[in-house]
């Protein structure tokens, strides 16, 4: 008998959404499966934003979401935390002046004391650079540490699935890479990550899969070490494949 793929941890069918009256996003399918990497990429304005936002609950959608078995329909942002999906946003900013130990703490909020320190503990395991500064000052921590603090926010929960939304902006090439390579960790832990980038090479090598948004709408969809994707997501982004 054939081993069929396991079920999606995220599926997401006919997904429109925009703010107000400004249609951004039409009709969007994508599936990410548990343990699994998955890339968007899109040039600037696709809706790739919009997209985790409308996943996590920050903006109202239209059609049928599934995330671990739950249908999500009218979920907010916090029913989605608490079923496992985190979203670490775009340029998401830590508190400088608390510590960084603090910083994950907070994140705990709520949690069970003891069960927060075990996994406060978890998610400074992920960074050892941040972990040897736990007592220092956020603000003493380098552009790249500082998103490597936000992504261990992130995990303190433990999410079945964690959103990174551009954790590359604004660092440079070597850090880029240490906060994917946080990624990969993470999939070999047995989370999955929709990571939106728009650095597409360093995103493909460590993706599954991909979808690229063009508009509001996905437009590609493919195993992320097909040997032509590179060739065939730059004609996306510069705008010659008809649509
Ligand atoms: P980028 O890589 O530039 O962040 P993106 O693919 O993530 O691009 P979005 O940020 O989701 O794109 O934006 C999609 C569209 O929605 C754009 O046309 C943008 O101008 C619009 N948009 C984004 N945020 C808002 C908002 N708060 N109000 C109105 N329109 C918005």
């Amino acid at each position: 008998m054939p081993t069929s793929a396991p079920e999606p941890v995220l599926q997401v069918e006919g997904l429109s959404a925009g703010y107000g009256k400004i249609g951004v996003l039409k009709s969007v399918n994508l599936v990410v499966r548990p343990g699994e990497i998955v890339a968007l990429l899109g040039p600037n304005g696709a809706g790739k934003s919009t997209l985790l936002k409308s996943i996590s609950g920050l903006l109202p959608w239209s059609g049928a979401m599934r995330f671990a078995g739950r249908d999500m329909a009218g979920a907010q942002p916090r029913d989605c935390v608490e079923a496992g999906l985190v979203h670490v946003v775009e340029g998401h900013r830590v508190f400088t002046q608390l510590t960084v130990e603090d910083n994950v703490l907070l994140a705990g909020y709520g949690m069970p004391a003891a069960q927060r320190r075990v996994q406060v503990e978890e998610a400074l395991d992920f960074f050892p650079e941040i972990k040897a500064k736990r007592r220092d000052k956020a603000a003493t921590l380098s552009g790249g540490q500082q998103q490597m603090l936000a992504v261990a926010q992130g995990l303190v929960r433990k999410p079945k699935l964690l959103m990174l939304d551009e954790p590359s902006a604004g660092l440079s090439p070597v850090l880029v890479d240490r906060v994917l390579a946080a990624a990969s960790q993470l999939r070999a832990a047995g989370t999955a990550v929709l990571l939106v980038e728009q650095l597409i090479e360093k995103s493909l090598a460590v993706a599954d899969r991909a979808y690229a948004m063009v508009r509001g709408t996905v437009v590609l969809e493919a195993v992320a070490s097909e040997p032509d994707l590179p060739e065939r997501l730059e004609r996306i982004y510069f705008g010659l494949d008809s649509q």
